[in-house]
């Protein structure tokens, strides 16, 4: 047989190729084999008639979090929605692993090991030691790089100007969601950030967070920050579109532990301590997150409030914070006389966390006229592939790998998830197993086959993160 599964009567939209048209794919062998006007349906071991649906190559999100235990459940919710390749931006790169190998659904995933002031460093200020012993160790464990939460878990400025310095000269990816020990996770951050990174390459995570309205008017905090990315392409970005955000409502010493936490408790009315985060809770405003019946529940009011309490104040939250209008901008932006992007990808930040509504409201968005569909396919698929060095993924063409989400053109809603020749989901209901490891070196690599996991070495010096200027 030419083609293990064939896709036909589909419209075929892919940013790479430009194609924008009804058009037949075949896979073979894990790749895409064909991309034509009409391919001989005898010639497939399984044809699926497509026809009425959108096919594009595979969505990539690219900020998502399912590492620790509690959020492995994050594989089948993103599976379930169409995504056949995410990276995680949390780790420990170990723990990443370990729920990968039993929950990866068959998706591919890269994995972000979080760098955590005064847990995984002394304190605050870590030495360029500290930082290169954890960013080999992380490499080496099959991590593409580190991430810094510096919202919720912040180091000094001079601490984190050097842990982006040391990534850069390890070669290896660094992401920041901003804030430091003098600012916060705001635009007044993302400002500090820039600066931070002098000519440094530099990841910005969830761009929409930063432009809450906390020092400004929301579209006001949106257009400076596109103006910040449009003047600084060696930072690369993303951005969703889920109106919660996902933090911890950890209590520690009659305190929110995270800042952001404390933040959203006082976007919302309530003073930023566990009085304050149980009656939110108890008022709507603070949504607990809890698993029910194979997905993450959000749950308020005093059902919440007992879940919080239940687990020792200890749980995830989420806070209706992000703003409608910031997030639109940020979506649709476009470089000054082009038609490039100025925030390169749009994800979710989700993966565990409800909202992975990429596909369903970037959907609206194309319904609204914001966005068109070949624009929205661009932003899932090939520049977050770009962006980290993905290289054979993120287009429908010739040798490729066999990655195909196929959506509603309405609705978004996803249909179907091919993941490397493989069928993964269809209709919401998951089939996918195992998974597929993008390391940066060959011991990480090595170490995703230890757990079971297929792997490969992305060549991040390709990526757009070290090559886009
Ligand atoms: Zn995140």
């Amino acid at each position: 047989m030419e083609y293990d599964i064939l896709l036909k009567n589909g419209r075929v939209i892919d940013a790479l190729t430009g194609l924008d048209g009804k058009y037949d794919v075949g896979i073979r062998h894990g790749k895409i084999a064909a991309v034509a006007e009409s391919l001989p349906a005898v010639d497939a071991a399984s044809l699926i008639d497509v026809e009425g649906y959108i096919v594009m190559p595979g969505v990539i999100d690219s900020h998502v979090h399912v590492s620790t235990e509690a959020r492995w459940i994050g594989y089948s919710m993103m599976a379930s929605v169409g995504v056949i390749t995410a990276v995680d931006f949390g780790g420990p790169i170990k723990d990443t692993l370990r729920g990968f190998a039993t929950y990866g659904c068959g998706m591919s995933v890269a994995g972000l090991h979080t760098i955590t002031p005064g847990r995984n460093t002394k304190d605050s200020d870590p030495t360029v030691e500290e930082i290169s012993e954890i960013t080999d160790e992380a490499l080496a464990h099959g991590a593409i790089g580190l991430k810094m939460v510096g919202g919720h878990n912040p180091a000094t400025p001079e601490a984190t100007a050097r842990i982006i310095e040391v990534a850069n000269k390890k070669g290896c990816y660094i992401a920041f969601h901003v804030g430091t020990t003098e600012h916060g996770s705001d635009i007044e951050g993302l400002r500090e950030a820039v600066e931070l990174a002098g000519k440094n390459r530099l990841h910005i995570a969830h761009v929409n967070s930063y432009c809450r309205g906390l020092h400004m008017d929301p579209a006001a905090e949106a257009l400076e920050a596109v103006d910040l990315l449009r003047s600084h392409r060696n930072l690369v970005s993303e951005s969703y579109l889920g109106t919660i955000n996902g933090t911890s409502a950890n209590i520690e010493d009659g305190l929110p532990v995270s800042h952001v936490t404390r933040n959203c408790l006082r976007m919302g009315g309530y003073t930023p301590d566990e009085k304050g985060m149980g009656e939110a809770i108890l008022g709507g405003w603070a949504l607990i997150q809890v698993v029910r019946g194979g997905k993450m529940e959000l749950v308020t009011g005093e059902e919440g409030y007992q879940v919080w309490k239940d687990a020792g104040t200890q749980a995830r939250v989420s806070f209706p914070v992000n703003d409608t209008t910031s997030m639109h901008i940020l979506a649709a932006a476009k470089m000054k006389g082009s038609d490039e992007f100025v925030v390169d990808a749009m994800s979710t930040d989700g993966g565990s966390i409800p909202r992975n509504v990429q596909l369903e409201r970037g959907a609206a968005l194309v319904r609204l006229g914001a966005l068109t569909w070949p624009e929205l396919v661009r932003k899932l698929t090939l520049n977050p592939a770009r962006m980290f060095g993905f290289e054979l993924k993120g287009a429908l063409a010739e040798g490729f790998d066999g990655d195909v989400t196929v959506a509603h053109p309405v609705t978004g809603r996803a249909h179907l998830g091919i993941s490397r020749g493989q069928v993964i989901m269809i209709d919401s209901v998951v089939v996918g197993k195992g998974g597929h490891l993008l390391a940066a070196t060959p011991e990480g690599a090595a170490k995703a086959k230890e757990v079971g996991l297929s792997s490969e070495v992305v060549d991040l010096s390709k990526s757009w993160f070290y090559t886009r200027t």
